[in-house]
C-alpha cells in the first residue's frame, strides 16, 4: 500500500466528533496528524488555533479536511490550496457557487485535489436507487425531508444566519441525493418559510421538472417533531420507489429490497483517498445550485419567531 495520507481537520464541532474522527480512526489509508480549531481539540494529536499556524508548524501534511460552517470556509480552503494541501471540504462546500468555482480553479493551477463531499450520496441504498430508476419510466417524484431542528441543530446560530442555508442545510442531502439519481432538473418555483426573527428559511416547498416534463417536489420542514421523514418517492412504470431513512432503505412497491446501516463517511474517506491517489478532483455542485436558485426564485414568507 501506498504511504498513509497525512491530514490534519479543522473545525472540530459536532461533526467532526461524531463522523471524521471515528471513520479516520479505523483507515489505515490516513494518518491524522494534526487539529485546527479556535476552542476543539483532538486528543492525541498536534493543536493548533487556526489552520495558518497548523500549516506553519505542520508542513510535512497531505491533505486537510475543512469541517467548519460554510460561511467560514472559503479563506481556509484557500490557504490550504495555495499551500499544496489536497482539501476535503465538508458539505455545503461553500456558502455560494462562485466561491466553490473559485476554489475548484485555484485546486487545478495548483495541481491538488479538491473534493466536496456529499455524504448523503453513500448512503447504503442509493445506488441500488439510481439503477432502478434507471431502468424505468419516472412519472413523478417527490423528495420529502421533515426533521426536528431543535433536536438535529440545537443552539447552532450560523445555520440561521446568511449562507447557513437554514431548513436547506439538511435539505441540500436530500437534493445531493435527487440530483445523483433522477434526470437533471431544475427550480420552476418555490415558497420559502422565514421566521420574522432569522434569516434563514424554516421550511420551504419547491417544484422542480426536468427537461422532459417529469414533475419533482420537495418539501423541508424543520418544525417536525416525532417521526422524522428522509424519504424520496418516485412513481414509476415498474412500481413506487420509496428511499427512506435518508437513503438507507428502498421499497418497491412495499416490498424492502436494500436495507443496510450507513457508513457514509468511510465512504466518503475512501473516495478522498482514491481521488488523492489518482490526482483527481471531484466537485460537483448542482446540490449548490439548487439551493442557490431556491433563494433567487423562491417567494418569501415571513412566519413565526423561532427560539432553540
Ligand atoms: P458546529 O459544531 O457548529 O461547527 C463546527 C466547528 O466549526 C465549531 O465547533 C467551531 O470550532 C468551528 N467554527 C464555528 N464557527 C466558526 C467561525 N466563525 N470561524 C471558524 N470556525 C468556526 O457544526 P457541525 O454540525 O459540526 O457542522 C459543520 C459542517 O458540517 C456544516 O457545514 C454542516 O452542514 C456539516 N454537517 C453537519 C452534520 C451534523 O449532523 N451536525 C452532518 C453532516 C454535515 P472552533 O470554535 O473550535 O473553531
Amino acid at each position: 500500500m501506498s504511504q498513509p495520507i497525512k491530514i490534519g481537520i479543522v473545525g472540530v464541532g459536532k461533526i467532526v466528533r461524531d463522523q471524521h474522527l471515528p471513520a479516520l480512526a479505523k483507515d489505515q489509508d490516513y494518518r491524522l496528524t494534526a487539529a485546527a480549531s479556535r476552542h476543539g481539540k483532538v486528543d492525541g494529536i498536534a493543536n493548533f488555533p487556526t489552520i495558518e499556524a497548523m500549516l506553519d508548524a505542520v508542513p510535512e501534511l497531505d491533505a486537510v479536511s475543512l469541517c467548519m460552517p460554510p460561511q467560514f470556509r472559503y479563506d481556509a480552503a484557500r490557504t490550504a490550496l495555495e499551500a499544496k494541501k489536497h482539501v476535503f471540504l465538508e458539505k455545503p462546500p461553500g456558502a455560494t457557487v462562485s466561491e466553490v468555482e473559485d476554489l475548484k480553479a485555484l485546486a487545478t493551477r495548483q495541481g491538488v485535489t479538491l473534493f466536496a463531499s456529499w455524504h448523503s450520496r453513500y448512503a447504503p441504498a442509493v445506488e441500488e436507487a439510481r439503477s432502478f430508476l434507471a431502468s424505468t419510466r419516472i412519472r413523478s417524484a417527490a423528495i420529502v425531508w421533515k426533521e426536528d431542528v431543535r433536536r438535529w441543530h440545537p443552539n447552532q446560530d450560523w445555520i440561521w444566519q446568511p449562507g447557513g442555508f437554514g431548513v436547506f442545510d439538511p435539505g441540500i442531502n436530500a437534493l445531493s441525493i435527487a440530483t445523483h439519481i433522477l434526470p437533471a432538473m431544475f427550480i420552476t418555483s418555490a415558497v420559502l418559510d422565514f421566521p420574522e426573527n432569522r434569516a434563514a428559511p424554516v421550511a420551504a416547498q419547491v417544484a422542480f421538472r426536468t427537461s422532459n416534463g417529469l414533475p419533482v417536489t420537495m418539501d423541508l420542514d424543520w418544525l417536525q417533531t416525532g417521526p422524522q421523514s428522509w424519504d424520496i418517492l418516485a412513481d414509476t412504470d415498474a412500481g413506487k420507489m420509496v428511499l427512506s431513512g435518508g437513503g438507507s432503505k428502498l421499497a418497491i412497491d412495499g416490498k424492502v429490497v436494500h436495507e443496510e446501516p450507513e457508513a457514509e463517511y468511510p465512504m466518503l474517506y475512501k473516495r478522498f483517498a482514491e481521488i488523492v491517489r489518482a490526482g483527481a478532483s471531484d466537485v460537483d455542485l448542482a446540490p449548490l445550485q439548487h439551493v442557490a436558485d431556491a433563494f433567487m426564485l423562491g417567494k418569501r414568507n415571513v412566519v413565526e419567531a423561532f427560539f432553540d
